[in-house]
């Protein structure tokens, strides 16, 4: 067990967030209130005063257009001494629409009920400016196509390779120049360090399906949405949470990029996602970064001698 982490660190660089050269901006262009008119106004299911109401707070930095990251924790209604923390993220692919609406649906739910067991940090919109730019984009405003920009061990080796050969120089999924390049990609990952949680649920679509990486068995179906694994990415949050920290990582991939599914559906997949997770995560090892124990870390790939 022991020597089996010890190899898997063995390969990992880990060095300060403050070596990464930040191009963004101290602070955000646009207040939460702003950012909350725009993000409701582009997202007819949600409407400017549901974001307002979901009491959103700014992280610190902000995207390349000015744009704060917001989120919002919710603390557990029952009075398990440690509850396992969750982080939910909504939108890192910037034309995914429902991925963002269904973030704040939930988080409505989670602000009225009471005895959810859990105490989540929510990410509704983790790719502001591609969602807001007038025909929305799966890349950030600098092209980066964000869930192929953290910092795996594999990136220096594979992400910029892969891009050129297998997706043949897409555009709507190039990894960035380097790993973790991104503002929002390395707010994320100081949320994910600074947060610790026990899992992660990440919102997608438009291929109406479950997809799991990490240690646990993955769960078969949440409402409608059956699991098909969809591979694993040089740079994707699942390959970083999931197979490098080893945090069991959620990916829901709704069925369509617009419409949300209804609230029947939507209701099924939370109850079951719920369930799942209040049956399993006693299961699950402690993730990586708690045995590291350094309290600010990011991972990168090892350089070639
Ligand atoms: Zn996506």
């Amino acid at each position: 067990m022991k020597s089996r982490y010890a190899r898997l660190l063995a390969g990992l660089f880990i060095f300060t967030t403050s070596a990464v050269a930040d191009s963004a901006a101290l602070t955000p262009l646009a207040s939460v209130e702003r950012a909350c008119e725009r993000i409701g106004t582009r997202l007819k299911d949600v409407g400017v005063q549901t974001c307002l109401d979901a009491g959103l707070i700014a992280g610190e930095g902000a995207t390349h257009r000015g744009m704060p990251m917001m989120y919002r924790d919710y603390l557990p209604g029952t009075s398990r001494r440690t509850p396992f923390r969750v982080m939910l993220i909504g939108g890192i692919h910037g034309d995914e629409l429902s991925s963002v609406a269904i973030s704040f649906q939930w988080m409505k739910k989670l602000a009225s009920e009471r005895l959810q067991p859990f105490h989540w940090r929510v990410v509704p919109c983790a790719n502001p400016d591609g969602l807001l730019v007038d025909a929305a984009t799966r890349t950030n405003a600098r092209g980066v196509d964000l869930n192929r920009n953290f910092a795996t061990p594999d990136w220096d080796a594979k992400a910029l390779e892969r891009w050129r050969k297998v997706t043949r120089y897409d555009p709507r999924r190039f990894p960035g120049s380097a790993a973790a390049s991104e503002y929002e990609t390395r707010w994320l990952m100081n949320q994910i360090q600074e947060f610790r949680p026990d899992a992660i649920v990440s919102i997608h679509a438009p291929w109406g399906v479950l997809d799991y990486d990490g240690p646990l068995d993955p769960p078969q179906r949440f409402g409608y949405l059956r699991l098909q694994p969809l591979g694993i990415y040089p740079g994707s949050l699942g390959n970083y949470a999931g197979v490098v920290l080893r945090l069991p990582t959620i990916t829901l991939e709704l069925p369509h990029a617009e419409a949300m599914p209804t609230n029947a559906q939507s209701q099924r997949i939370w109850a079951d996602m719920l369930g799942w997770l209040e049956r399993n995560l006693p299961n699950s090892e402690p993730p990586l970064f708690q045995r590291l124990g350094d309290s600010h870390w990011v991972l990168r790939a090892p350089k070639a001698p």
